[in-house]
């Protein structure tokens, strides 16, 4: 764990209208308990949540993250959000945190305590695992079966494909499957064997001149990150494209990486025991780009 204090804050989202943004916010000791026992959140993983990047202060993305807590929320018929209210909290909490180059902020929204009809918010920053090696080595991926259509946010709404959930046990049971099998990260794949998405980032993957990103209603989260690296690539003269991608495509592919908010852009060295080309210039030059913006 890192030696810099987390900092955590509590959103008050049921404040009166005549409450001020500043005065919904309370700072709190993170060793302390703040959820109680018969939070929805806790016992049904019922809410959702985002995770944003801090580089050298800076705040990335804040206006695509906060949309899509907004469009996470209202799959799941939460109540509509105090946006203004919860992005102060996020600056808040980077604010109080010691300077340092890579910071990430986790922002939940649950159904609240049963009964209540009040959501739980709360934001928290916090180092977390040191993205930097996994870039510099690459990672090993396997594609495993997420057993669902890629229609499946069409035919099956209420499976919540595409939210941000807080239901993240098969996500995290699928990184432990990967690791079982010697690998660091998945693929996700759809029962019609479609390239999905990883547990936790965006595939992107290059077929000569074509950077490729699987389409977002395919039942996958639209990633931040992602959207940014279009932007960038946009910038720098490659032609991006959103498309179906069928697993056996990725054999053939000239690169592949995994992009997020948290490891930002990682080279694929492996996918299921085969390996795959890096391309560290197009990686470097993202990167680059990805961490000098601000929000
Ligand atoms: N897909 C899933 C399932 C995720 O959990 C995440 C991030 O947590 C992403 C994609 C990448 O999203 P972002 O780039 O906004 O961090």
């Amino acid at each position: 764990m890192s030696d810099h204090e987390p900092h955590l804050v509590i959103v008050d989202l049921n404040a009166s209208a005549e409450t001020a943004p500043a005065d919904r916010i309370r700072v709190v000791d993170p060793q302390q308990p703040i959820i109680t026992a018969t939070d929805l959140g806790v016992t049904r993983g019922d809410g959702v949540f985002e995770t944003f990047g801090v580089v050298d202060g800076r705040l990335q993305a804040a206006q695509p993250h906060l949309r899509r807590l907004q469009r996470s929320a209202t799959m799941l018929d939460l109540p509509e959000l105090d946006l203004e209210t919860i992005e102060q909290a996020v600056r808040k909490v980077i604010a109080l945190h010691d300077p340092v180059p890579f910071l990430q902020v986790k922002l939940v929204v649950t159904r609240g305590i049963e009964g209540s009809g009040v959501p739980t918010c709360f934001v928290y920053a916090f180092v977390g695992e040191d993205f930097d090696l996994r870039r510099a080595s690459g990672i090993k991926l396997v594609s495993l079966d997420r057993g669902y259509r890629s229609d499946v946010a069409q035919t099956s709404p209420w499976l919540l494909q595409g939210a941000k959930t807080l239901s993240y046990a098969v996500n995290m049971a699928a990184m432990r499957e990967a690791q079982r099998r010697g690998a660091d990260d998945v693929i996700f794949v759809s029962s019609d064997v479609y390239v999905l998405e990883a547990p936790r980032s965006t595939v992107v993957a290059r077929f000569g001149d074509d950077l490729v990103t699987p389409r977002t209603d395919f039942g996958i989260l639209e990633g931040t990150t992602q959207v940014a690296v279009w932007e960038i690539l946009a910038e720098l003269g490659h032609h991006t494209e959103y498309r179906a991608v069928l697993r056996e495509e990725l054999d053939r592919a000239d690169a592949l990486w995994l992009v997020s908010s948290g490891q930002q852009i990682t080279p694929v060295i492996e996918l299921d025991g085969r390996a795959i080309p890096r391309d560290d210039e197009i990686g470097a030059a993202v990167l680059k780009r990805l961490q000098a913006r601000s929000s």
